[in-house]
């Protein structure tokens, strides 16, 4: 009586562990787009501690930029007028595998469509324009990746930034953070000599902090796409719709005003489609 009691516990918890087990399967399985349709809802990877492209307000905690305006528009052209964008805050390193795991039904990240990362993810049409360049003091030395050797580059841990500095400056050395935010903190407290990322995103640092300036133009090209779990073709196809919705009408080309038309050195006209 006793042996049979413990066979049907072991054979319940069995149950109830397989069962969770397939659940997650079918997570990260699920179909993206017939899940949107549903729930009326998609749900965006996005950036918090980027200016201009995905930085939350204080104000009021909502999380603003480039990337979150493209997530809104791109949300309401597969959705229709009441479909909803909602946001969950993901880091370079971050990104991928809360896509993978089903948190995230797409990353809109300041992501550089690299051959490497598209062994793994899906990318849409690329949506934005950057290159990865300089962020110095306003009285260093430093004008290009030329200036690096034996100096302190900072970067951002999960960003292709890291490798490509390596390889445009192998002399330098590279110190890798958490985020952009403390990047510019280690920049402010002289923990490194540069800090290393794409131009947008620079640009957006020396708005936002005096006594900065971008160097050296683009060394690489950093094309931003959105990206979607492998087996989501639906979903892609819908994006890349949007994406070229979204720039006939003009829309684009708005937003591009809206977020760079201001900052100070950056030729944003150049970035319009
Ligand atoms: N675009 C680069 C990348 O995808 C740098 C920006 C970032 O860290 O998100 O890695």
């Amino acid at each position: 009586m006793r042996n049979k009691k413990i066979l049907l516990s072991i054979i319940l918890m069995l149950i109830l562990i397989l069962s969770g087990c397939s659940n997650t399967k079918s997570l990260s399985k699920q179909l993206v787009l017939k899940n949107a349709y549903e729930s009326k809802t998609i749900t965006w990877g996005v950036k918090a501690d980027t200016k201009l492209f995905g930085l939350t307000d204080v104000k009021d905690g909502k999380q603003k930029g480039f990337d979150i305006d493209m997530a809104k528009l791109i949300t309401k052209k597969i959705l229709g007028k009441t479909g909803k964008a909602k946001f969950v805050t993901v880091t370079s390193q971050s990104r991928i595998p809360l896509l993978k795991n089903g948190n995230i039904d797409a990353i809109i990240a300041t992501m550089s469509n690299t051959p490497e990362r598209a062994k793994i993810v899906d990318f849409s049409n690329s949506y934005f324009d950057a290159g990865q360049s300089l962020l110095v003091p306003e009285n260093s030395t430093i004008k290009s990746t030329k200036d690096l050797s034996g100096k302190t580059v900072l970067g951002v841990v999960g960003s292709n930034s890291v490798q490509n500095i390596k390889i445009a400056a192998p002399k330098a050395k590279v110190l890798q953070l958490q985020d952009y935010a403390q990047t510019m903190t280690a920049l402010k407290s002289k923990q490194g000599d540069a800090l290393t990322t794409d131009n947008g995103i620079l640009y957006g640092m020396a708005v936002e902090n005096k006594g900065y300036k971008v160097v050296g133009g683009t060394f690489t090209k950093e094309p931003y796409s959105i990206a979607v779990n492998k087996g989501q073709k639906d979903f892609l196809k819908e994006t890349n719709k949007a994406i070229k919705e979204i720039e006939k009408s003009g829309e684009y080309n708005k937003l591009i005003k809206k977020w760079f038309g201001d900052v100070p050195g950056f030729n944003y006209k150049e970035l319009y489609r």
